[in-house]
């Protein structure tokens, strides 16, 4: 069985898996992950730290069997739908743990 940690973007809902245990990698490194992807989308500064942080905590470390683990997107953000995860891997059934879109929202005025 190998580790991997499982980075997913809220904003696209994209999926990037990450070898490894969480612990074995600083906040910066996954702060790093994160931004490079979320220069893709249009945010602002405070949006994209928002995200960046929401991302992260929200990271999660799974177990696999050693030969699954490589169809993991190791390399790459990959669409969610396109991505093989095992079962209950990011708990969505659940629906509790989702954070409120409106808080991040900021007004205009
Ligand atoms: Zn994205």
């Amino acid at each position: 069985m190998e580790s991997a940690v499982i980075l997913l973007c809220p904003i696209c809902n994209a999926i990037h898996a990450l070898e490894g245990r969480r612990n074995e990698y600083s906040k910066q490194e996954l702060f790093s992950q994160v931004k490079t992807h979320l220069r893709g989308h249009d945010l602002n500064e405070p949006k994209m730290a928002i995200r960046k942080y929401g991302v992260v905590s929200d990271a999660t470390e799974i177990v696999v069997p050693s030969k699954t683990r490589r169809q993991l997107p190791i390399k790459e953000w990959t669409e969610r739908d396109d991505t093989w995860l095992p079962d209950g891997a990011l708990s969505g059934g659940e629906g509790s743990q989702s954070t409120p879109e409106s808080s991040v929202e900021v007004s205009s005025l």
